[in-house]
């Protein structure tokens, strides 16, 4: 009986949505992570395995043939950039390359045509559901504590980052630069652009591969989007200040930037964008973090603590003025989990898990549910064991990119190769601290190709192979097709 009035009300809630909808229902799902997280091959291979009918398994609708069909639609927003998805797939396909990265916003509308799991709903028309998918940079984000910050804060702050070992000796030239500005000197529109542009260099020094570290604001520095070379952009924390700020001078200048950055760019990008999401995803490169050592992890850390507290809905926030986050689940995703065989998939989830632990706690971020997964969007590589005269060792196969490099092995970007990655270690605590005799290994990271697609028997080519990309979409979509 209980199933009955369950779902009684489910289709007549069902049915008052669709009646009171002009348009049929719409989520907009964002996604997002800083840099290279995997943004661009994530929507690629999702939509790719909608589209095509995929293997997804996990993802409830799909697997209990519930979707009718999934297609493409033009995007509601006019004014944002289309993401592109058939230019990504081609080159992913036809090319076997990656796609070009996020530099800036885009969105993309998939619709899904379904039947209702529910007996009731069944009586009526099939459901359609519009997914918007927002693509945009994890740096914007970081932008967010500077709502709550004055210039002299945001320099003050800027400085003592910059001192930190990891990142001190990449900050040396723009911190000579800075230290010979006389903050009452007349502003110099010369020296601001000379200003700015070494500390976009030194942000973009922490990036490189070796050190990993995640960026710092502003976020627009290093994802300028159509911002390139704007008068909002050019300005830069100053290492001397002036109690009281002369007018015409070098300080009054970068702070009316600094304000001006405020309120035309990261305002705006919170309040037409950030509020009107309902679902969202962070992706995260934890491996690569790992590689560079323990500074990198704590430094993803606090990028990701910054990131989530962009969707708390709590008090004591600088958004509480903006607008309330209305977003009800949050996915945290460890990508490219390809590079490392299954056997260490668990191992790396607890090293997210641990990861965001202590960074949710801190976000507070009630009422929002909050996942955690190790997921490979594309699956580049396939598994293996090969025997050795000890035992069997667990290998990944697949095409490292062309001068990728492991040991003295230089790779050609045609040869299928079995790597063995290493294992992740087996306490996570140890991925935080710095080297000990515990200190996990490097895993051996190599780039590899996108992969080729598989065919069936009769000649037809198979979704984007991927690793957990269905648990995922349970996760964001799969309340919304019953
Ligand atoms: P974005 O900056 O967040 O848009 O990052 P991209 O989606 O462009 O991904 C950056 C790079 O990471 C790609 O060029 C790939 O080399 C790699 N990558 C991303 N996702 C995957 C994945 O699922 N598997 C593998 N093997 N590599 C990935």
């Amino acid at each position: 009986r209980t199933h009955f009035t369950d779902d009684a009300r489910i289709a007549i809630d069902t049915l008052a949505k669709r009646a009171t909808s002009l348009v049929s229902p719409s989520i907009r799902l964002g996604v997002t992570g800083l840099s290279r997280a995997g943004k661009t091959v994530f929507i690629s291979s999702l939509v790719h395995n909608l589209l095509h009918g995929g293997r997804l398994p996990l993802f409830e609708a799909h697997q209990s043939g519930r979707i009718a069909r999934a297609y493409l639609e033009p995007q509601p927003d006019d004014a944002v950039p289309r993401f592109q998805y058939e230019e990504h797939i081609a080159t992913m396909l036809e090319k076997r390359i990656w796609p070009d990265s996020t530099r800036a916003i885009s969105q993309l509308r998939v619709t899904i045509e379904y039947e209702s799991a529910s007996l009731w709903n069944k009586l009526l028309p099939g459901g359609k559901l519009s997914l918007d998918i927002v693509d945009y940079p994890g740096e914007w984000l970081l932008d967010l504590p500077l709502l709550g910050k004055d210039f002299a804060a945001f320099s003050r702050d800027s400085a003592e980052l910059a001192e930190l070992p990891s990142r001190a000796d990449l900050a040396t030239d723009w911190h000579m630069l800075a230290d010979g500005i006389d903050p009452d000197a007349p502003a110099n529109e010369g020296l601001a652009q000379q200003l700015a542009t070494s500390f976009a260099d030194y942000l973009r020094l922490c990036k490189n591969d070796s050190r990993a570290l995640s960026t710092l604001p502003p976020g627009r520095f290093l994802m300028p989007g159509d911002l390139e070379g704007s008068p909002a952009l050019t300005f830069a924390p100053l290492t001397r200040l002036s109690e009281v700020v002369r007018p015409g001078s070098m300080q009054a200048m970068m702070e009316r930037r600094y304000e001006a950055y405020k309120t035309h760019v990261v305002r705006p990008f919170f309040r037409n964008h950030v509020a009107r999401l309902d679902r969202q995803i962070v992706l995260i490169d934890v491996m690569q973090a790992m590689n560079a050592g323990h500074e990198a992890v704590v430094d993803l850390e606090r990028a990701l603590a910054d990131i989530l507290s962009c969707f708390r809905a709590g008090k004591g926030n600088f958004l509480t003025d903006l607008f309330i986050p209305r977003i009800d689940r949050i996915l945290i995703a460890a990508t490219k989990a390809d590079h490392i065989h299954h056997e260490s998939h668990r191992r790396l989830e607890a090293i997210v898990r641990r990861l965001t632990e202590r960074v949710i706690a801190r976000a507070d971020l009630s009422g929002a549910g909050v996942e955690v997964i190790a997921m490979a969007a594309v699956r580049a590589t396939r598994e293996a064991t090969v025997k050795e005269r000890t035992g069997s060792l667990p290998v990944i196969v697949g095409t490292p990119m062309a001068g990728e490099t492991i040991a003295d092995e230089t790779f050609d970007g045609e040869t299928e190769t079995a790597i063995f990655p290493g294992d992740l270690p087996e306490k996570p605590a140890s991925v935080f601290q710095p080297g000990t005799a515990e200190a996990p290994a490097p895993i051996r990271f190599v780039r590899f190709r996108p992969p080729q697609l598989e065919e069936t028997e009769d000649g037809v080519k198979l979704s984007l192979p991927h690793i957990r990309l269905d648990r995922a979409l349970q996760y964001l979509i799969g309340d919304q097709l019953v």
